[in-house]
């Protein structure tokens, strides 16, 4: 069931996101050889809970891998998403996809950026892009009267022009009291098809881009999804309103932009 939020419900979501957009900030202060992702993982769930709010994807359930440990996914490299923090040091060249979400005053934000630690070869640089340019070709698609489908041709169409594989069996989905809430969000999709958008819906856009094929496998550990042919993948990821003429981002890359100064892709 798609539950639409009344225009006071949208500012508590917004809220939320705004806190995730400013903990990836805080996280990409800290990106640089030699820094573990559960570094990482500490200073966003300090700053997450310094704010009153909780960190929605600690001790997330999953019924063969056990609770999520970590406060963000970090995913590097040829991981997808939903990497577990770990001890392993970061590398001058890696990306590393962080995926935060937070609940606050009743609300949940997420929203996901992929890091450049150092610098990194141009042919990934340009799989950032494009994913992150592909994330915004579907927000314009987020309008009342559009349907899923047009936001899953249009992120779909920007990657497979590239050559990039658009992953499958993730996708974004509707938000609000609960992180996960219907529809179901894919980043493929035939134009005209699916549910209507309607003014009030909240959804995660959050295309998930492969440098080579587009098949996935789980890890041992049942959280971490990884490529196949570990070729590298990233993940750009906002939570966005319908409205009537364009959406309303109610997540912010802002600061982390901030941050990144010059070196924001
Ligand atoms: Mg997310
Ligand atoms: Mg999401």
């Amino acid at each position: 069931m798609i539950f639409l939020k009344t225009d006071d419900e949208i500012e508590l979501l917004r809220q939320s996101n705004l806190l995730v957009g400013r903990t990836l900030a805080e996280v990409a202060k800290m990106i640089k050889p030699g820094v573990t992702t559960k570094q990482l993982d500490k200073v966003a769930e300090e700053f997450i809970r310094d704010h009153g709010a909780v960190p929605t994807f600690k001790g997330f359930p999953n019924p063969y891998g056990g609770p999520f440990p970590g406060s963000i996914c970090a995913s590097v490299n040829e991981q997808v998403v939903h990497g577990i923090p770990n001890d392993i040091p970061l590398k001058e060249g890696d990306i590393i996809s962080v995926d935060c979400g937070t609940y606050m005053n009743g609300f949940c934000g997420d929203s996901a950026y992929t890091f450049c630690v150092g610098e990194v070869a141009p042919e990934i640089l340009e799989l950032l892009k494009t994913t992150k340019e592909a994330l915004y070709k579907g927000i314009e698609q987020a309008v009342h009267g559009k349907r899923l489908g047009d936001i899953g041709y249009a992120v779909q169409q920007h990657c497979e022009a590239h050559s990039y594989g658009v992953v499958r069996e993730f996708v974004g989905h509707g938000i609000g009291k609960e992180m996960h809430e219907d529809p179901q969000v894919p980043n493929y999709g035939k134009r005209g098809t699916g549910t209507m958008l309607k003014k009030g819906m909240c959804i995660a856009i959050e295309p998930m881009i492969t440098q080579g094929n587009r098949q996935i496998v789980m890890e041992s550990d049942n959280w971490t999804v990884r490529t196949r042919d570990r070729k590298w993948a990233a993940h750009f990821e906002h939570t966005v309103a319908i409205g009537l003429d364009k959406a309303d981002i109610l997540s912010s890359f802002e600061f982390i932009e901030q941050v990144l100064g010059d070196k924001a892709i």
